[in-house]
């Protein structure tokens, strides 16, 4: 099978992918600072469409004062309002994570769960904050797709699918299973900071050599 728009085959693809990705990234992290499974779940829900470096300053501090779901769950809201208040959206974030840690409490005893079916179960938790946990908090193999991993996957014509949902299945199809969780994380940082949504730094890309879109971005 070839790739859309492409000489070369998807596994051929993928391959030169990984290769130019390790080139940029050899140990790609998550920008998110967390020390477990609870914390990560807490800092990426609050970095939804916020700066991760914000995220976690307030994060250091509430940590400290909320060192488990059960305290997050049994706070006043509007207490947890004012010690997130410095990120986007806070009032609704606040919300969203005195429920889901209500939900963590009750159903699954303070423990993050560590499969997708019941992270989606989570209040505030679709496909993409329950994979970056997986990948990140469990070593699972898994494919996140953000706003970065959407917009690169089109690029290389990975993907000729808009629904986040439907661009997981077609990396999980391309990729191997073993480069799931690095992809997730290099895909993330490339598109952040080398192929980014506007002047992307293609002079700077190692996929330039097999990137169909070079000429066709507006600079
Ligand atoms: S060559 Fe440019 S458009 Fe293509 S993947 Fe690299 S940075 Fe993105």
């Amino acid at each position: 099978m070839k790739a859309q728009d492409n000489s070369l085959s998807f596994k051929e693809l993928a391959e030169k992918i990984v290769e130019g990705l390790k080139k940029h990234f050899p140990q790609p992290w998550s920008d998110l600072n967390f020390e477990n499974p609870y914390q990560l779940l807490v800092a990426t829900i609050l970095a939804a469409q916020a700066n991760d470096k914000k995220v976690n300053e307030v994060t250091k501090e509430f940590f400290k004062k909320y060192p488990t779901p059960e305290d997050v769950a049994k706070a006043p809201l509007e207490q947890i309002e004012q010690d997130i208040r410095q990120i986007n959206f806070y009032r609704r974030k606040a919300k969203i994570l005195k429920e889901c840690c209500r939900v963590l409490v009750e159903k699954f005893g303070g423990k993050v769960p560590d499969n997708i079916e019941d992270l989606t179960k989570l209040p505030g938790v679709g496909r993409k904050t329950a994979n970056v946990i997986l990948v990140n908090a469990f070593k699972k193999p898994a494919v996140v797709v953000d706003t970065h991993v959407k917009r690169v996957s089109q690029r290389l014509n990975l993907t000729d699918k808009n629904d986040p949902d439907k661009i997981e299945q077609d990396l999980m199809r391309i990729f191997k299973k073993e480069d799931w969780a690095f992809i997730s994380n290099a895909l993330v940082l490339f598109g952040r900071y080398v192929c980014k949504a506007k002047k992307p730094l293609c002079h700077e890309c190692h996929l330039y050599e097999i990137c169909k879109s070079k000429d066709k971005i507006e600079r």
